[in-house]
């Protein structure tokens, strides 16, 4: 029997904003995606397989707020030790949603903060004086009682300013300060040159990181300092018998990345249980484009070069992923 590590979900690609490193461009909805009961029965399913940690992304996942919480309760119900994060950009956050997340059984939530002025922040998120409704957000989440994980891409604008958000962090009992570099996928790539930093000024962020490593917080706790390194999913790829993290898209494509455009299964055509019957988790691994992708991963432009040859080669748009399921389950089993 499988027991998966993490899920990830995408609740929907709407969003409010349009941020200029969106890896999946979120923004306007499109339709196809999942709909309330489909959503529903997928949790329903995954939540009966020990899943360790759920986590609901986007878009911005405020704009299904029933679902939302109707997701974490069923989450809760199920299987009451799974842990249920979410990721939001804190924009459309109150004291009294932030409350219903908490009841529903939301353990924590990962706010996006690229940027410690309004000068650096609406450079990135393409937004308007918008900062000061983060601050808000992480006040409303704290006194639900929900932890705060802050995120941040570090970028040409903010540069100056890691170590005061991480004076932050200590400062607002943050749980967790993490930075990912720059992806070159979506309108990430199309605005790669004008964000992206230097090898020098991205082994200065480390070294910043590096240095606060064990700092503790005003309330007694570690603050828990991360560098996302993306392509540490592929090289676990590597190692692994089967795939124990799931990313679900919000058109129900369960893929082995969320970098990695291959739909090994689809959600909204088949169930999980299915996905499982037919081990596609340790299968998929052993298909001969995931292989070789996986492979020709090392460095994150890497990920650039296959997704402009999905776009050209597949015609597969941003938010989209190419069904390989066929070909998993068509292969002969190896080993
Ligand atoms: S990065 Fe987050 S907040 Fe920004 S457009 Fe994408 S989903 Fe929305």
């Amino acid at each position: 029997m499988y027991t998966f590590q993490s899920v990830s979900l995408d609740i929907t690609y709407k969003c409010n904003l349009r941020c200029k490193h969106c890896f999946n461009s979120s923004g306007e909805f499109l339709g196809g995606e999942l709909n309330d009961s489909q959503i529903l029965k997928i949790i329903d399913e995954i939540s009966k397989y020990q899943v360790e940690s759920i986590c609901l992304c986007g878009g911005e996942p405020f704009y299904r707020f029933d679902l939302l919480l109707s997701v974490a309760k069923l989450i809760k119900k199920n299987s009451p030790k799974t842990f249920i994060s979410m990721v939001s950009n804190g924009i459309l956050w109150t004291n009294k949603k932030a409350k219903e997340l908490s009841e529903a059984g939301l353990d924590v939530v990962q706010f996006s903060l690229d940027g410690f002025t309004n000068e650096s922040y609406d450079f990135v998120r393409q937004s308007h004086g918008k900062l000061s409704k983060v601050f808000d957000a992480i006040k409303y989440a704290q006194d639900a009682g929900l932890d705060v994980m802050l995120s941040s891409l570090p970028h040409k604008k903010n540069f100056n300013q890691i170590q005061s958000m991480i004076e932050f962090c200590i400062a607002n009992n943050i749980v967790e300060f993490r930075m990912q570099p720059l992806m070159p996928l979506g309108r990430g790539d199309l605005n790669f040159n004008e964000l992206c930093l230097s090898d020098s000024e991205y082994q200065q962020v480390q070294s910043i990181l590096k240095t606060n490593t064990g700092r503790m917080t005003y309330s007694g706790q570690e603050l828990k300092i991360e560098w996302g390194d993306p392509m540490d999913h592929f090289f676990m790829l590597q190692e692994v018998p089967y795939i124990s993290s799931l990313n679900i898209s919000a058109y129900g494509d369960i893929t082995i990345s969320p970098y990695l455009p291959f739909s090994i299964w689809n959600l909204s055509k088949s169930t999980f249980a299915s996905f499982i019957e037919n081990q596609i988790p340790e299968r998929a691994l052993l298909n001969s484009r995931v292989i070789q992708t996986i492979n020709e991963m090392m460095t994150v432009n890497d990920l650039a070069v296959m997704s402009h040859r999905m776009n050209k080669i597949e015609n597969i748009s941003n938010r989209e992923a190419l069904d390989i399921s066929k070909e998993i389950i068509g292969e002969e089993r190896v080993g």
